[in-house]
């Protein structure tokens, strides 16, 4: 979310006639765009602020502006603590910034915020609903980024139609919780709907979207992912936790049991799927037993990726207010090396059925002298050609696989290649 944020900033700051720059002391604007998420963020983002401060009070005509998760609705105390930041902008907010340069730089600031106007990449993301209505109790999401507002199909349907004159080819539908999309919109629609608009859309090849959540994942949306042909066979579909009591704290809404019946539910109407999960290891009060639930829904289910992460309190939320952040840290890394371990695991296991199959790669570009990009199942695929651009849709034979990529070597262009074997 905060990347497809800083790309509409750029972009706006590209209309205003701004260039990038790739030295923050040299800079004339830094937008610092901050995630809270976690602890270590936070302090990432503190630190870095900190570290502009000298170049600030050098330079008092260069702008700093702060934006993101780590500005609440009330700015006063970051204005105490931070007095050398000219700007303080909640996530999505770009006025304030764009209002005090256009003063400055004597420019209409009208139209600066819309579809993107500098180059974006092949793939890129589209922000379909902002905030969350969830509450869980370990998350500060709700409290930063508001209540769910999503925005009308036709102005995505727009905006993917001036991606695609800008030669993207993939889109991802952001959200925190995308399958809530369109409830607080007039009639009745819903994610399957966008993805059925978007899908209509010519010049777009793929769809994704991200993030799912278990309790707003209906059978619309997987009959979308099934039946529309752009929409790519990956879900990402967090669960948190394996035990229904800690279910039950982090209020998620859902039992382990309730879990499995969406998955089974995915699996079966989207062969091929790919499914992705995060979870949380040593959330408040967790036991061992607990902690062993978590463990075996991830063997159970054998996710193709999962995000793991050791449960940090966030200030302000309910876990926070009225639970104790009681397992030691050493048990929590511990924790989060058996789950890490187990998926290593699984990952090389999936990942080597594949060896010898053709895949449909979206070519994103070169790392190290070599193409990558990704096929529809959401993995990233190394591969060697000379007769390879960035934005081409290649077929790559895989011919080794590992936990977290595969590579192999060009098969053919998809275009004009009906006879192409794809994944077979
Ligand atoms: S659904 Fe996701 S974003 Fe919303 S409160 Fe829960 S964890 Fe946070």
């Amino acid at each position: 979310m905060n990347k497809a944020d800083s790309d509409r900033l750029c972009s706006a700051l590209d209309q205003l006639g701004l260039t990038p720059s790739s030295s923050r002391t040299e800079a004339d604007i830094v937008v610092l765009n901050t995630c809270v998420v976690r602890q270590n963020a936070e302090d990432k983002a503190v630190g870095t602020l900190t570290s502009l401060k000298p170049n600030k009070e050098a330079n008092p005509e260069k702008i700093i502006a702060l934006m993101g998760c780590m500005v609440g609705p009330k700015t006063e105390p970051l204005e105490r603590r931070f007095p050398f930041v000219d700007v303080f902008m909640r996530p999505q907010q770009y006025d304030p910034l764009i209002d005090l340069l256009s003063e400055r730089l004597g420019v209409d600031p009208e139209g600066c915020i819309g579809p993107l106007s500098a180059a974006p990449s092949v793939s890129t993301f589209i922000p379909i609903i902002h905030g969350c209505d969830k509450f869980c109790s370990f998350c500060i999401i709700p409290y930063r980024r508001g209540r769910e507002t999503s925005r009308e199909i036709s102005e995505i349907v727009y905006e993917s139609e001036m991606l695609v004159a800008r030669g993207v080819k993939e889109v991802t539908l952001l959200g925190q919780n995308v399958d809530s999309y369109g409830h607080d919109l007039s009639g009745s629609v819903n994610l399957s709907n966008l993805l059925a608009a978007v899908n209509e859309v010519k010049g777009i090849e793929r769809i994704r979207f991200l993030t799912s959540h278990p309790n707003d994942m209906d059978d619309s949306i997987i009959d979308a992912v099934g039946g529309l042909d752009k929409v790519c066979e990956h879900i990402n579909l967090p669960f948190q936790a394996g035990d229904d009591d800690i279910l039950q704290s982090m209020r998620r809404g859902y039992t382990n049991y309730e879990y499995r019946k969406i998955i089974d539910k995915i699996r079966c109407k989207v062969p091929g799927v790919s499914l992705s999960t995060d979870l949380i290891v040593g959330f408040c009060g967790e036991t061992d037993q607990q902690f062993e639930s978590t463990l075996q829904l991830v063997r159970d289910i054998k996710f193709d990726k999962v995000h793991s992460a050791a449960y940090s309190t966030r200030k302000g939320t309910i876990a926070d207010r009225k639970m104790i952040d009681n397992v030691p840290e050493e048990i929590k890394k511990d924790r989060l090396r058996q789950i890490n371990d187990e998926q290593e695991g699984i990952s090389t296991e999936i990942n080597s059925r594949v060896l010898g199959e053709c895949h449909e790669v979206l070519v994103e570009g070169t790392k190290d002298g070599r193409w990558f990009g990704r096929n529809r199942n959401d993995k990233l695929v190394f591969f060697d050609s000379t007769e390879t651009e960035k934005g081409d849709m290649t077929i790559v034979k895989i011919e080794e696989t590992s936990p977290w990529f595969l590579q192999g070597s060009l098969y053919n262009t998809k275009n004009g290649s009906p006879d192409n074997p794809i994944n077979s």
